[in-house]
């Protein structure tokens, strides 16, 4: 787990076609996916090398992924559009 940034998501809004999607954008690889199982993972040993650069968060669909920045109390939400929309 990251000591200054957390990031969460709604396993249930993020397709596989987005975890891999996600996977290919994060330019400090911190997204995996999994086609068996849970379908995005996010790596906690990575995730403080975040550049909050906002790519996964245009992509993935409102709402469904959150950047957390513990130093300062502030949560980055997606902005994307819906899977099937
Ligand atoms: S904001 Fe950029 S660096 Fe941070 S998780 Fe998203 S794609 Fe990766």
């Amino acid at each position: 787990m990251g000591i200054f940034i957390r990031i969460s998501a709604d396993e249930n809004a993020i397709t596989q076609d987005m975890a891999r999607k996600l996977t290919s954008l994060c330019p400090v690889d911190i997204f995996d996916f999994d086609d068996d199982g849970q379908p995005l993972i996010i790596k906690p040993e990575q995730e403080d090398e975040c550049i909050l650069c906002r790519l996964c968060l245009d992509a993935a669909p409102a709402g469904s992924l959150a950047i957390h920045k513990l130093y300062k109390q502030e949560t980055l939400v997606s902005t994307g559009q819906p899977a099937n929309g």
